[in-house]
């Protein structure tokens, strides 16, 4: 029996949400031991690193699974079914990013794969367009690169971009990504695809955090690339995405020499004639089961959005409201507090080092998230310095999604609460910025870190 909860949601609909109706993920049930040898229902505030796997996507692999074997080569009847649920998969996948009909989808092992690809296809006179605030995966690829300054606000991004295409000109690509990994803020991509093409640039999204938490289409948004992966949509099998204009993939060298890229190899090997379509970038045997696992959760979150994006907004807002009653909790944020978000809220508590403070409410409370810069070094420095807590180098984020219930994110700012005001209930030790429990403290304001 599911548990409703009212929601002020998504855009200003009202509802009530089941949390029935929602897509059940594995693990939501999970046990897990605490330092003082109990055991508490495990909280998983991690989604934005790794999503667990929703059911559906576990039940479409099993299925599969007996059908499994060589894909894209070997006559046998597995193999043609192989083939054939590999393209299928592509096509539900196409179809869930709104793909144009001429765009080329390859099946790459994740954000980071698909973006060093895109790395590799951009024709050389062009220059990519980045902003520092942008994760590792979409900062460091590129080879002719300008790095744009973080800026503080919206309006910023996009003079900031306008000024750059118009001393770059045309042959430009702009990479953004459509949610921040650090604050979850949405970046304007209507507007900045709009500026881009004024430009006749080209402009891809790392949708990365983006596609579990909101629908993308390729089409109607008119972007040029996007990219992504799996398992941050739920499915997991090691596979990402990367979308977009055909022509550069047609163009460039393959990404992978090897088997299954190429038409013809001549007794020179250097005689080689390269695919022109899809297979060109995706030399060696396919990842069927990430593709089927995939496609399943593409059709599983297509037929969720209605239910999913407002129960995730009713989380978010009482996660960000429990905190902000807390005064030593300071939300990182690059454009505002009040601007729109999907479900991350990074945070510093004042006086508990971020390592600490994850360490004790994973063997404390069960609760699971990431400490450190995340993958965003410049991004994660900055908002630091601006949030007023420079001292610190790291904070801790706590992600939303399927999952997580109204439960968990009253005992996430139940255990920041208790830990802010009265303080941890053990000792702990640390070396090298890892932290481990050593001992029940005697009184709670005593405990804490022993060095
Ligand atoms: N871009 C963003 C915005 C991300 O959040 C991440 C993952 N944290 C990546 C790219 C890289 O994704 P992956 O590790 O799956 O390659």
């Amino acid at each position: 029996m599911g548990v409703f909860v009212n929601v002020k949601s998504f855009g200003s609909r009202h509802a009530a949400v089941s949390t029935s109706v929602l897509p059940a993920v594995l693990g939501a049930d999970m046990n897990v031991p605490l330092a003082d040898g109990t055991m508490a229902p495990f909280a998983n505030f991690d989604h934005a690193a790794t999503a667990p796997c929703l059911e559906a996507v576990a039940d479409a692999v099993n299925t599969f699974l007996p059908w499994y074997t060589s894909t894209h080569r070997g006559a046998g009847t597995l193999s043609a079914i192989c083939t054939a649920k590999y393209e299928e998969s592509r096509i539900t996948v196409r179809q869930f990013i709104g793909c144009r009909p001429d765009d080329h989808l390859v099946f790459t092992r994740n954000t980071t794969d698909a973006l060093n690809m895109l790395a590799r296809i951009v024709p050389e006179d062009t220059t990519t367009i980045v902003f520092a605030h942008e994760h590792h995966a979409g900062l460091l690829p590129w080879r002719d690169v300008r790095t744009l300054p973080i800026q503080s606000d919206v309006d910023g991004v996009l003079t900031a971009l306008d000024g750059a295409l118009a001393e770059i000109g045309a042959k430009a690509l702009v990479v953004v990504t459509g949610a921040t990994n650090v604050t979850g803020e949405l970046l304007p991509l209507e507007e900045l695809v709009a500026i881009t093409h004024r430009h006749g640039a080209r402009i891809a999204v790392d949708a990365a955090q983006l596609v579990a938490h909101r629908p993308i289409d390729m089409t109607a948004l008119d972007v040029d690339y996007l990219a992504f992966s799996g398992h941050k949509l739920y499915a997991p099998f090691g596979i990402g995405v990367l979308a977009g204009r055909s022509d550069w993939f047609v163009a460039a060298e393959p990404y992978l020499r090897g088997g299954g890229a190429t038409v013809n190899v001549g007794d020179d090997p250097r005689d080689v004639e390269w695919s022109l379509g899809v297979p060109r970038h995706e030399a060696g045997t396919p990842n069927v089961i990430g593709a089927v696992a995939l496609a399943a959760a593409c059709e599983t979150v297509r037929t969720a959005w209605d239910s999913l994006i407002p129960y995730e907004s009713v989380l978010l807002t009482r996660l960000r409201t429990g905190l902000a009653e807390i005064p030593e909790v300071n939300e990182l944020s690059l454009f505002g507090l009040t601007e729109d978000r999907i479900g991350i809220v990074s945070f510093t508590v004042d006086g508990v080092d971020p390592g600490l403070l994850a360490t004790a409410l994973s063997v404390e409370y069960g609760i699971g998230l990431r400490q450190g810069r995340f993958c965003a070094h410049p991004l994660t420095r900055h908002l630091l310095r601006k949030s007023g807590t420079p001292g610190s180098e790291t904070a801790v984020r706590a992600s939303l999604g399927l999952g997580v219930d109204v439960a968990k994110v009253d005992r996430l700012v139940d255990a920041i609460r208790t830990i802010s005001e009265i303080g941890l209930r053990m000792l702990y030790v640390t070396q090298d910025g890892t932290w481990w429990p050593t001992a029940v403290s005697v009184s709670s304001h005593d405990a804490g870190s022993v060095h």
